[in-house]
């Protein structure tokens, strides 16, 4: 038999499947709340001995285990690399900013959109994570912070997969982020990244979800864009401007753009001011990704001077920009990356 994941069920969900097992209305906040707070079934002291006994053998608290920590010597950047209970592994990096930790979740084991530069891809997708997977990296990640006294403030979906291609799961999982008997992280403190599927971008800014919207838009325009990314055959960049545009008046939330320069594709300045047209009059920001090389493709990322070109072109025609502090150089901090190894190895 499955056991169920506890972690994957709203107050209410939880509420009937302990009514079901004969458990009086209130157990469920107490259930919620250890699940959130880490605690294994055993210890719930507050719970009869024997549901606690029958809680652990039909049910899982955390679907994940923490397999491999690897630390930064340079900023504290913790990889993480995960165990699901059916056996797949997956990553997620910490990162230890001045105003707060902050987790990158994957949502699927791999992704398949096939973006040319990205590692997760590679292997395509085996499978979408549940939200209890996905509650389950931050409440692991809080396990390890714990010992110092802290936890996770922030979250970034942007490890491996593509979030709003696990669409019902990641909003659930968002619901239930921000519940406060749980962990109580607050939309404002959560970003998106997306490769910009364009119906659930629009479906998405109407679910009262305001959080920060990163579209990953590598290009100026729809050759270049589809010379790095598939998904630029299914949708023109100018409707995924407009499912922007939209998230913005929906939400009153700035949009980012993510672009990963790479080499002699997108990094000319000519391109930044094609860039810079397009993106005219939007509520927005531009965050320049030097390329983390990806050998398996034969594309390489871009020196310095050549960044700050592309920079100062954008600067020159208004267009808010920043270029992205690279974390954890050291310990294979982009992604996809370590989680390919740990395969190879294993093998
Ligand atoms: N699927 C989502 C989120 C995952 S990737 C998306 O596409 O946005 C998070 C970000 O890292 C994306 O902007 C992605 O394009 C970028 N990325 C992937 N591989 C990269 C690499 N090798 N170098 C730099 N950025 C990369």
């Amino acid at each position: 038999m499955m056991k169920t994941q506890l972690l994957s069920l709203t107050p209410e969900e939880l509420r009937e499947f302990l009514s079901a097992k004969g458990q009086p209305g209130f157990r469920a906040k107490q259930v919620f709340s250890w699940l959130h707070a880490g605690v294994p079934f055993e210890q719930m002291s507050n719970l009869p001995k024997a549901l606690r006994q029958e809680l652990s053998e039909t049910c899982i608290d955390n679907p994940i285990a923490i397999l491999e920590t690897i630390e930064s010597k340079l900023d504290g950047t913790i990889k993480l690399l995960y165990r699901l209970t059916d056996g797949h592994v997956i990553e997620g990096v910490l990162m230890r900013y001045k105003y707060g930790n902050t987790l990158c979740l994957s949502t699927q084991v791999g992704c398949r959109m096939g973006c040319k530069f990205c590692a997760s891809t590679l292997d395509g997708c085996a499978r979408s994570l549940t939200p209890a997977e996905m509650l389950g990296q931050i409440v692991a990640a809080n396990g390890i912070l714990a010992a110092q006294g802290q936890k996770v403030h922030n979250i970034v979906l942007m490890g491996s997969g593509e979030p709003l291609d696990n669409y019902d799961n990641v909003v659930k999982f968002l619901r239930l982020l921000r519940m406060e008997d749980g962990i109580c992280i607050g939309m404002r403190s959560v970003s998106l990244s997306t490769c910009g599927l364009v119906e659930n971008m629009r479906r998405f800014a109407q679910e009262d979800l305001p959080v920060t919207l990163s579209l990953s838009l590598h290009a100026p325009n729809d050759e270049v864009r589809r010379q790095l990314m598939p998904v630029a055959n299914k949708y023109k960049m100018d409707d995924v401007l407009d499912a922007c545009r939209y998230y913005i008046e929906q939400t009153g939330r700035r949009v980012i753009f993510e672009y990963a320069l790479v080499h002699g594709v997108n990094a000319d300045p000519e391109q930044a001011y094609e860039l810079a047209d397009r993106l005219r009059g939007m509520q927005c920001h531009v965050n320049l990704i030097p390329l983390n090389s990806v050998p398996e493709r034969g594309l390489t990322g871009v020196s310095e001077p050549e960044v700050d070109a592309f920079k100062k072109a954008l600067e020159k025609k208004n267009i808010s920009v920043t270029r992205r502090r690279e974390m954890g150089d050291d310990i294979e901090g982009a992604c996809g990356q370590l989680r390919r190894r740990y395969i190879k190895e294993n093998e």
